[in-house]
């Protein structure tokens, strides 16, 4: 026995020599090009952090993001990027470019704030006064991550390292303005053989969970106004309508698959109890890990409100204005991220930032996992049904593509949290922000340097698709410019 396992063990030595050198060989150029790029983007740490954190200071929402979206396109711009802006009829998206040929690597940058969570970068609740909205879901770190790769990629072209074309996709609007369906409806991404995107989180994670198919509108209810005690019987409320809506959506919550998710709120329910309203609003969100069931489900709830407008001698119409797919997920592609991603590593804390980061775990009233796990990468894991929804499920229905979560947030906060805007003003944020543009611009280099990647993935991607043709669940309506206001 011993005799064999040394022969065993002498073979295996002898092969490894043979066959090391050649491997090192094949993959020395890119081994070379992808420690140059992870030093260099590194190098510009500072300048990322000032642009990231300036984003996170205008504090946009969607499709207002006027200031954020120009501070990207002159960064690219100054890089050498060719930019394309108002693309897909929305004023502050763009399409930002370099290089020329195949492949065609396009990298997903978002900038859209959210309503109502502004905060101060300290560990405790702290609103900031005269500003509402806040980056609670990190995209000031998403869009500065993505067009630092983007700039990264560049130079690798530039220099003749690689060859083909980076692209910058400037997408407004993600949350809950659907941004991405309609830059996807105009055919922006035709040509792309692979996007890469990525989104902040509490830990670093290559995405093999997918996300609810969604979608959403505004119902709006037309009464009579009168006067609420001297002549109600001559008025019909609007509110009436919108809560007999509610009613009878509640209800249907018992009848539908129990993975889906409804949530609204009352965006509009009058101005005086002793007027009758004459208008009322309320938006709605569908949600299914299927998107035939969402339009199931959306068109029952639009009978509600038809029976509510019915019941209540009142007028309904809607808007829809949102509409997103779930998410089409790339396991070639996100074993190659993975890769990339066990290399760069996590987010290290200092002391000071170790001492921010126990301040805001206190203040979660479940248990979550230890601080140290920022510093760590997830194995990969995959998972059908996601819990939140993204415009990025419309561009995974058109071109293979592949993302990750960085550890921005203290590990345990939740997204669309005053915690998250907190973390997203801090060095954690920017940091977490980092190992994201480095796993990015890795992946790349491997897509540009490997056709076989490439078509292993298309592969995937038209069986993974089947027979479906991409169509928008919000129809043919415009972007909805204003859906803010
Ligand atoms: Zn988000």
């Amino acid at each position: 026995m011993k005799i064999i396992n040394l022969t065993t063990w002498a073979l295996f030595v002898g092969l490894l020599f043979f066959w090391c050198p050649v491997s090192q060989a094949q993959s020395g150029a890119d081994t070379a090009s992808k420690a140059q790029a992870l030093s260099d983007i590194q190098s510009h740490y500072d300048e990322y952090k000032k642009i990231a954190l300036q984003i996170w200071d205008y504090a946009e929402v969607g499709y207002k993001e006027v200031k954020s979206s120009a501070l990207l396109q002159a960064t690219l711009s100054a890089g050498g990027f060719t930019v394309k802006a108002g693309v897909a009829e929305i004023p502050t998206a763009f399409v930002a470019e370099y290089g020329s040929g195949k492949p065609v690597i396009g990298i997903l940058a978002e900038f859209d704030a959210l309503p109502g969570l502004a905060q101060q970068a300290v560990p405790e609740k702290a609103a900031i006064d005269g500003k509402n909205a806040g980056h609670g879901c990190g995209h000031h770190l998403f869009g500065t991550a993505s067009v630092a790769a983007g700039l990264e990629i560049k130079k690798l072209i530039e220099s003749k390292k690689l060859s083909g074309t980076i692209r910058v996709y400037g997408c407004p609007a993600e949350e809950g303005g659907s941004g991405k369906v309609y830059m996807v409806r105009a055919g922006l991404f035709n040509d792309v053989d692979v996007v890469i995107h990525w989104h902040p989180g509490s830990d670093n994670a290559v995405t093999l969970t997918s996300a609810l198919a969604n979608k959403s509108a505004k119902f709006r209810f037309h009464g009579l106004a009168a006067h609420a005690a001297a002549s109600p019987d001559r008025g019909r409320s609007a509110l009436d309508g919108v809560e007999a809506m509610d009613n009878m959506v509640n209800m249907m919550r018992e009848h539908i698959p129990q993975e889906t998710r409804i949530h609204y709120v009352i965006t509009n329910g009058g101005k005086a109890p002793n007027v009758v309203p004459d208008f009322a609003e309320v938006y709605y969100y569908v949600r299914h890990p299927k998107k035939d069931e969402v339009v199931r489900i959306f068109d029952w709830v639009a009978k509600a409100a038809e029976g509510a407008a019915m019941g209540t001698q009142t007028k309904v119409d809607y808007e829809v204005i949102g509409g997103t797919h779930d998410l089409l997920l790339n396991r070639t592609l996100a074993e190659d991220m993975q890769k990339n991603l066990e290399r760069v590593g996590g987010v290290s804390y200092t002391a000071a930032e170790t001492a921010f980061a126990r301040k805001i775990q206190a203040s979660f009233t479940y248990k979550v996992s230890g601080i140290e796990s920022a510093a760590m990468v997830q194995p990969l894991k995959e998972e059908k049904d996601g819990a939140a929804s993204t415009d990025v499920g419309d561009v995974s229905y058109t071109v293979p593509t592949v993302g990750l979560q960085a550890a921005t947030w203290v590990p345990g906060t939740p997204a669309h949290s005053w915690q998250a805007t907190a973390c997203g003003g801090t060095e954690i944020g920017t940091k977490g922000m980092m190992v994201a543009a480095k796993t990015m611009v890795l992946t790349a280099i491997d897509l540009y340097t490997s056709p076989t990647l490439i078509k292993k993935a298309k592969e995937e991607f038209v069986t993974e698709k089947g027979d479906y043709q991409y169509k928008a669940l919000l129809g043919d309506r415009k972007p909805a410019l204003n859906y803010r206001d």
